[in-house]
Parts: C-alpha cells; structure tokens; sequence
C-alpha cells in the first residue's frame, strides 16, 4: 500500500516515530490481511501527515539532516482511538448508580444538563473533557452537548485549541423533557443553523443534527432534524435507537404509525450516510436491512449497556448486515472514557452471546471501523500516506500488572489482548494530534 521512495528528503518528513506500530488497512472480517504490524517500525510524518509507515532498519538511516526522530522502541504506536458517541456533559455524573434509562435521564442527566446554560461552566467541563479524551488516546469524538448553543460553541472551542477532530451538535429536545431543557421546532432549527454556519467543517469541526431520541422530539421537530439534512446534505446526524426496553416500547406509542423505532427515523430522513445511532439493541433483521441499505452507523457502547441494564449488542448480525459499526463510551451511561477499556467490555458482551472478539477486531472498531463508521476513513483511521497523523503511544509496563502480564505474552496477539483487557490511562504514554505530541 506504500509508495516508497528511493531516498527521503526534507520534502517528505520533518518527523519520525519509530516503535512498534499496529494499524488495520482493511475490516478484520473481510481480510486475513488487515492487521499491519511491525515489531520494529518507523512512522514518517511531514506537516502533520502520514508520509509512510516502513520497517526501523531499512529507513532509519535515510533520515533527512533537521527531521525529528522519536524513539518509542519497547512501545506501541496506534492510530488516534475514535469515539463514535459521547455526552461531554455527562462527564461528571458518570458511576451514578442504580437507574435505568429513563429513569437515569430524569434523575441525573437532566439536571446536570441544565447547568450548561451557564457559557463559563460548560467552558470548563468542555476543557476536562478534551483533556480526558487525550489521557485515554482518544483523538475523534462524536460528542452530544446540550440543549444551550452556548454548550455547543465551547467544545468545538476546546477541541479547536487542541486541534482535536470533533463530531458534535446542539440536542434537540422539545417533549417529555423538563420545561427548562425544552427547545421548540423553530428554535431548534434557528440555533443548529446558526451553529452549522459556525463550526461545520471548520477546521477539524464536523456539525452534527442531533435529537437526543424520538421520545423527545415531537414529528414536527423530527422534521426540522430532515430539512436542516436537506438543507446541508454533508451534516452528520447522531442520536439513540432501541437502547432499552421501556424506551422502545413508549416509542411505538409514540408513533404507532412506525414499524420499528429505527423505522421513526428513517421516515423523518434522518437514516443515511453520516448517521449514526448509539445503541441498536433491540432491532430485528428487517432493521438491519434498512440501516446497511441506507449507509447508517452503529455505535456500540458496551460500558453503557453493561451499566444501565440495556441489552447486549449483537456485533455479529450487525457486521452479517453490513452494518458500519464503531466503539462509543457513551459517558455518563458509560463507565470509562477509554477507547480500550470499551473494547475489553465489548469482548465481554460478545462472550456473554457465546461469541468472541479477538484484540485486533476490537481495536479495529476503535480505529478504522470507527472511521468508516464517521465517513472520516479517507482522513484518520489508520497510517496511510495522506492520513492525518493522529496516534497513541501505549505503553505495556504503564502499570506493574501489564509489564508483568504482557512480558509473559507468547505471541503478539496475546500481547494485545491482555492490554486491552488491563490497561487504563496509565499506559497511555502519549497522544499526538496532527503531527504534534499534545499530551505526555
Ligand atoms: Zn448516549
């Protein structure tokens, strides 16, 4: 998949990281080829780009005098982890215990949400947030705010300070909602437009559409959600589908027209490219079909779905479909921020269903599946000359439990496994944005 040249010069590369590096230049289900490894690697980078991704031994000496050589050997070097659904605002209510979905909506999140009208407060938890993002190595977010446009504007502002690539939107909520977390039809489409205006594919900023679920937008709301796609036909459109039981049996009430709570959406016209939908227990085949057809997304928030008493999602039938499919934390449903962490309790949901997720699987739907998932694969997810150069150096003796577990590791397979099932934000030694180390 390189294009090498005979010789480098100060054209192709200002940096160079060598360590071991894994990345995936394919799905895992469809190639035994996908998973490129190299014990001894060397990433080269110009201007905040891959150049290319070859072997230490044969390159290191062609290094250009002036480029900046990083030597990580001994640790692992991965694409920036890509979270396909999140709430930052939820960041401090994560591990609240005891509730179900729409119990927890009403006792915990609700409340917290309504402090982000407050610009300065949801300044500050917008910059925890990024920051956490970048302790966990994770470099892509697709990020719920709240209802206020304030909260909006300061996470594109944090993640814009840190050149972080952001997926997010104003919720849209104008039903079985608190009065004070209510918008209306016309208000919501007049503060997302304006919104659109400000931060939609500026710089790293991707505007998401998004009502928080069905039960919350009235039809005419759920049209807005259609015109302003219409209107923009590059958005990005988030929101939640069949997460729990009681939630999907209130949206059949709700709309009793519909023959499946994804069939909601996909009425509305919100079920297309750049959509994606949290959650997606509780569908049947003829959903499935519908989604693969219409290019929707799944996020698999398996932390979230332990936690909140949801369902199991199953991986299997949704990639069968074709489904694009990527990992979400789902914080504050979710219990951690950490793309490996999710991954770890994505391999315990799967076998909770008598299957298995090898390490390589779960990591690919922490980068590439992710990415292809966001409809960003032609600019992160892997190393491929041209990609933005957003990566994670993991380190196997971040805690004394790693070091001792994977030196005791038989095959690189085995290596990645137990750290994906031990690690925390310990191991993650660095995380680079754009070509730059942002956090050590
Ligand atoms: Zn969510």
């Amino acid at each position: 998949m390189t294009v090498v040249p005979s010789a480098l010069d100060n054209d192709s590369c200002d940096t160079a990281i060598r360590a071991s590096i894994l990345h995936f230049v394919a799905d895992p289900d469809k190639s035994g080829d996908a998973c490129e490894y190299f014990d001894d690697g060397l990433l080269i980078l110009k201007q905040g780009r891959v150049q290319m991704l070859v072997e230490a031994s044969e390159w290191l000496d062609l290094l250009p005098d002036g480029s900046q050589l990083y030597d990580y050997s001994g640790r692992l070097v991965m694409p920036g982890f890509i979270d396909t659904h999140t709430h930052y605002p939820q960041a401090e209510i994560i591990a609240s215990y005891g509730l179900q979905l729409l119990d927890w909506l009403e006792q915990y999140t609700f409340p917290t949400e309504k402090k982000f009208a407050e610009r300065e407060y949801a300044d500050r938890v917008a910059g925890f947030f990024c920051e956490q993002m970048m302790r966990n190595g994770t470099t892509t977010s697709a990020v719920f705010a709240t209802i206020h446009p304030e909260s909006v504007d300061a996470i594109f502002e944090q993640a814009r300070d840190r050149d972080l690539c952001l997926v997010a939107g104003k919720v849209m909520m104008d039903r079985n909602a608190p009065e004070y977390l209510r918008d209306t039809a016309e208000s919501s489409y007049r503060d997302s437009s304006q919104l659109i205006d400000r931060w939609h594919l500026q710089g790293r900023g991707y505007y998401a559409v998004t009502p928080r679920f069905a039960p919350c937008s009235s039809p005419a709301q759920l049209e807005v959600c259609g015109q302003l796609l219409q209107e923009h036909p590059d958005l990005y459109l988030q929101s939640h589908v069949a997460e729990n039981y009681d939630e999907v049996r209130w949206v059949a009430e709700l709309f009793p027209d519909s023959r499946s709570y994804l069939d909601v959406y996909d009425r509305y016209g919100l079920l297309r490219e750049r959509a994606v939908f949290a959650h997606c227990l509780h569908m049947d085949d003829e959903d499935r079909a519908t989604m693969a057809g219409k290019g929707g997304a799944a996020a698999f928030c398996p932390t979230s779905n332990l936690f909140l008493g949801s369902g199991l999602f199953d991986l299997p039938a949704m990639r069968a479909a074709g489904i694009r499919c990527g990992l979400g934390t789902d914080v504050g449903g979710g219990t951690s921020l950490s793309l490996l962490a999710t991954a770890s309790e994505a391999y315990k949901v799967l076998h909770l269903q008598e299957h298995a997720l090898p390490a390589t699987r779960a990591l690919y739907l922490a980068t590439l599946g992710a990415a292809e998932a966001l409809y960003l694969d032609d600019k992160i997810g892997n190393f491929e000359p041209g990609k933005e150069a957003d990566f994670v150096v993991l380190d196997y003796e971040g805690s004394p439990l790693t070091a001792r577990r994977t030196a005791a590791a038989g095959s690189i397979e085995e290596k990645l496994f137990a750290l994906m099932t031990l690690a925390d934000d310990r191991n993650v030694a660095s995380t680079w944005v754009l070509g730059d180390e942002a956090l050590s």
